[in-house]
C-alpha cells in the first residue's frame, strides 16, 4: 500500500473544475484559438508584457493549457509551470534556455537516452557534459567544474530504477550556485516532490502516467516563477514546442484518475516483482522497493508500475523469445498506460561486451489487467 497526500487527491480530482465560471463544467472548455482579442491596444500591450501567463497568442499561453500548468505546478509544489508538445520539448527548452557556450552539465544516474543525445548535439554549440553513475554527493562533488551550470538527473532512473540522494545533491549544488533539474516522470508528481527537497526544476513527460491512456504526447516543466519565466523568454516562445489545448484537456482528464491508477500500478507491479524475484528463470529484478535496505533520503512514497527483470540464462536471444511468448504484454515503446507493455533493454544483441544494461534485461510496464492474469502470463512465458 502507498499513502498519497490527501491534498494531491483534491488537486487531481478538481483538476480543471469550473475555472472560468463556465457554469459548473468539470473540465475547462478546449480553447481552440490561436489568438485572443483584447478590448484595447493598451490591454494588448499589458498582456504582451506578461505573455508567459496571459493569453495573447497560443504559442505563448493558451487558457486550457494554463489550467493544466497551474494544476501541475500545485502538484509539484512549484510556483510556475509551462507545458510542452512533448517531454523532450520540455527537456530541450530547459537545456537551450539555461545554457550557453562554455557551460558544463553533469548528468547523474541513468538518464533517458534522447536527453543524452540532445546533450551530445549541444556539444556542437559549445556546451559540454559528462555523466556519473556514482550518485552520492561525495562522489559527484569532485566532478563539478567551475563552469558547471546544471546537474540533471533521474531518480528512480527509467531502466535500472536506482534512486539517489536528492536532498544531498540539491544541497551540494545550491552551495556552489549550480542549478538542479530532475526528470520525475517515473515517480509522477504524486510519489515524489523534488522541489520540496531543494530541486530547482522538475521535468515530466505527460505522455506516460499523467495522460495514462497512451493517446497523447506532452511535457511539462515546473519551477520558480523566475526560472520558468526565464525559460519562457529564452526558449519556450522561440522553439515553439507548445502543447495544444486538446492535449491539455486530455491530461487534465487523465489527472482525475492518476491517484487510483497509481495505487493499482504500484500494488500489482510490486506483487509481480516479488513473484519474479523468487522465480528460478530470473537472475535479478530492478524494482526500487525490493531493496529498501539502502534507501536514500527523500520524500519518495513508493514506486509506480515500471520495472526491469534480468533473465537467468540465454541473454538477449532469450529475452526476445520470452517477450514474444507474453500474451498480455504489448510489444511497444513508452509506458504508463492502462495496458501492460514489454520491451528489451537493447535494440540488438550487445554480445558479451560489458554493458551497464544486461543483455537479458526486459522492462515491464505493469498495466491495469490485474496481477493474477499478468503473473500467470509471465510464469507461462518463462517456463
Ligand atoms: C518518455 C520519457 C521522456 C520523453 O518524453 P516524450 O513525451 O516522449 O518526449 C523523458 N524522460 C523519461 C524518463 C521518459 O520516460
Amino acid at each position: 500500500m502507498i499513502t498519497l497526500d490527501p491534498h494531491d487527491l483534491q488537486i487531481c480530482l478538481r483538476a480543471g473544475e469550473d475555472v472560468a465560471g463556465q457554469g459548473g463544467m468539470v473540465l475547462p472548455p478546449i480553447a481552440q484559438a490561436s489568438l485572443f482579442r483584447k478590448a484595447s491596444i493598451e490591454d494588448l500591450h499589458r498582456d504582451l508584457a506578461q505573455e508567459h501567463r496571459a493569453s495573447t497568442y497560443s504559442r505563448g499561453t493558451n487558457p486550457t493549457v494554463r489550467v493544466l500548468e497551474d494544476v501541475l505546478a500545485a502538484l509539484e509544489r512549484g510556483e510556475a509551470c509551462k507545458c510542452f508538445a512533448s517531454g523532450m520539448g520540455a527537456i530541450g527548452a530547459l537545456l537551450f534556455g539555461l545554457l550557453k557556450a562554455g557551460d558544463h552539465v553533469l548528468f547523474v544516474n541513468d538518464v533517458y537516452g534522447p536527453t543524452l543525445e540532445l546533450a551530445r548535439r549541444l556539444e556542437d554549440f559549445g556546451v559540454s557534459h559528462s555523466q556519473s553513475f556514482a550518485a552520492t554527493p561525495e562522489a559527484i562533488a569532485p566532478l563539478l567544474r567551475a563552469e558547471t551550470r546544471l546537474i540533471f538527473l533521474e531518480s528512480p532512473g527509467s531502466t535500472l530504477f536506482r534512486r539517489v540522494d536528492l536532498p544531498g545533491i540539491a544541497a551540494l549544488a545550491r552551495a556552489r550556485g549550480i542549478l538542479t533539474a530532475i526528470d520525475n516522470t517515473v515517480a509522477t508528481p504524486l510519489l515524489q516532490k523534488p522541489i520540496d527537497l531543494g530541486f530547482d526544476l522538475v521535468v515530466h513527460s505527460c505522455s506516460k502516467y499523467i495522460g495514462g491512456h497512451s493517446d497523447a504526447v506532452g511535457g511539462a516543466l515546473v519551477g520558480s516563477a523566475a526560472l520558468i519565466e526565464r525559460i519562457f523568454h529564452s526558449a519556450y516562445m522561440l522553439l515553439g514546442a507548445v502543447m495544444p489545448p486538446f492535449e491539455a484537456w486530455l491530461f487534465l482528464r487523465g489527472l482525475m484518475t492518476l491517484p487510483v491508477r497509481i495505487r493499482q500500478h504500484h500494488d500489482d507491479a510490486l506483487a509481480i516483482a516479488r513473484f519474479l524475484a523468487q522465480h528460478p528463470a530470473v537472475a535479478a529484478v530492478y524494482h526500487p522497493e525490493l531493496d529498501a535496505a539502502d534507501a536514500p533520503p527523500g520524500n519518495w512514497r513508493g514506486h509506480s508500475g515500471l520495472f526491469s527483470v534480468v533473465l537467468a540464462e540465454g541473454g538477449f536471444a532469450r529475452a526476445v523469445a520470452v517477450a514474444n511468448r507474453l500474451h498480455l504484454f504489448g510489444k511497444a515503446v513508452s509506458w504508463g498506460g492502462a495496458e501492460s507493455l514489454v520491451i528489451t533493454g537493447h535494440k540488438r544483441d550487445p554480445g558479451d561486451a560489458p554493458a551497464r544494461v544486461p543483455a537479458g534485461l526486459l522492462r515491464l510496464s505493469v498495466g491495469l489487467e490485474g496481477r493474477e492474469a499478468l503473473i500467470a502470463d509471465l510464469d507461462r512465458a518463462l517456463a
